[in-house]
């Protein structure tokens, strides 16, 4: 059947739900991967104008949006308990991508897939039906697809006492000012040289070029602070440790991330999987999604060009990343010890590559040993010791239905 047939049937093969990181890099990789004589519906609630984010992660070599990468770094400083340093990072670069220039991006390349349909309305269920899919919008609208890929949060996990509930919440300011205030070769990670309170606390600060940096404060904690603390806690970091007097503030950026290892459910029913954060890719002990997402869609544009299924079960092994992403958080969240601390071990007592290998979910067994045995010992074996008791705990809910 061609796409004008299935036109005028009024139905999709795939239906993409959120139009944002999740859904723009899954049409993407689909049309890459060979799949462009399928029929896409990518629906959203208004076109992308504004830089609402901008996603930063490590990758080596060349990555599929190599050419709207901002900023790019070789060299990370790190300031932690103690401990300062830069790192070398290579064969890994810090990249930035904006996003105004990812939503520019695509929109272009949409323009130019004559597969791909874009429509716009605020959308209210999305469910498996029979053999396929079937999306209800507010303005009355029903689209019917083979599968569907949903990036909204329909249903955020339960927030039960057995799992660790942590947010990121940030507030990033692009600054500029009139002296030369930043290296733009070397960006920070992680400066913990700030007032912990009772959680986890620290700025990144990513330099565009010599004048103009994004300097962001960022608390892993249980709940948001009022606005206006982050704001000035920005303005003392600026002052009292980048000892910047004189700066105009460009653009803000706000933003909440998940960190919990409550499982977001990967499906809602048979026909429709979601993506993005919705679909777990959240890595719940670091708040980094971006990279995640890429690996998520392109295993599932993969399997669908195999296939024609969108199946991609981790391997069994895999899983045990998530025990170490519940240690980490059951750490952070019972104060078993500071967060500062934890990731200062980490980065003074490994080589950088090894604990971007270690985020990624690629090392290998004796890595894990590695890592493992380079922060405080008796405190992540009583937190993975909870850890699996809050899982055992939450697996017989589970299964008595609770
Ligand atoms: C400010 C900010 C900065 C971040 N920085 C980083 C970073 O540096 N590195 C990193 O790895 N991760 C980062 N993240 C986390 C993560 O990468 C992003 O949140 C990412 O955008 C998640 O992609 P997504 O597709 O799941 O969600 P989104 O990108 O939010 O896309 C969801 C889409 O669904 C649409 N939508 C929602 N509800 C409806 C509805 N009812 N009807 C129709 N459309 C709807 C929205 O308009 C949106 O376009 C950041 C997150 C934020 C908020």
């Amino acid at each position: 059947m061609g796409i004008e047939d299935r036109e005028a049937e009024g139905r999709f093969d795939y239906i993409i739900v959120g139009a944002g990181a999740a859904g723009l890099s899954l049409v993407y990789r689909l049309n890459q991967v060979g799949l462009t004589d399928k029929r896409i519906l990518l629906l959203d609630r208004a076109p992308k104008t504004t830089n609402d984010r901008t996603w930063c992660f490590w990758e080596v070599g060349e990555g599929t949006f190599e050419p709207i990468v901002f900023r790019r770094w070789e060299h990370l400083a790190f300031h932690g308990e103690g401990f300062s340093t830069v790192l070398r990072i290579a064969p890994y670069r810090y990249k930035m991508i904006r996003g105004a220039d990812f939503y520019r991006f695509m929109a272009q390349w949409l323009d130019a897939q004559p597969n791909v349909v874009r429509a716009y309305a605020e959308v209210t269920a999305v469910e498996s039906e029979d053999d396929g899919a079937i999306v209800r919008t507010r303005d009355g609208q029903v689209y019917r697809g083979a599968w569907a890929f949903n990036s909204l949060l329909l249903d955020p996990p339960a927030r039960r006492p057995v799992y660790h509930n942590l947010l990121q919440h940030f507030l990033g300011w692009v600054i500029r000012t009139p002296e030369r205030a930043f290296d733009p070769q070397v960006a920070t990670l992680m400066d913990f040289r700030v007032d912990q309170a009772e959680d986890t606390r620290f700025v990144y600060v990513l330099p565009f070029d010599a004048h103009t940096a994004l300097v962001e404060y960022t608390v892993f904690s249980g709940a948001l602070l009022a606005r206006a603390e982050y704001a000035q806690q920005l303005q003392a970091y600026i002052h009292d440790c980048l000892r910047i007097a004189d700066y105009e503030t460009q653009h803000e950026e706000f933003g909440v991330i998940p960190m919990t290892d409550a499982p977001f459910p990967e499906r809602r029913g048979a026909r429709v999987i979601n993506i993005g954060t919705a679909g777990g890719c959240t890595k719940p002990s670091t708040g980094y999604t971006f990279q995640r997402i890429q690996r998520h869609t392109q295993r599932l544009a993969q399997a669908l060009k195999a296939t024609g299924r969108p199946e991609v079960a981790a391997p069994l092994l895999h899983r045990r990343y998530q025990l170490f992403d519940s240690a980490l958080l059951n750490v952070l969240d019972t104060r078993r010890a500071r967060g500062r601390q934890v990731f200062t071990e980490l980065f003074a007592r490994n080589p950088p590559q090894r604990v971007f290998r270690f985020l990624d979910e690629d090392t290998t067994p004796f890595e894990d040993v590695l890592v493992m045995s380079s922060v405080n010992i008796p405190v992540f074996m009583a937190a993975t010791a909870d850890a699996m008791r809050r899982r055992l705990s939450a697996s017989c809910t589970a299964r008595r239905g609770l």
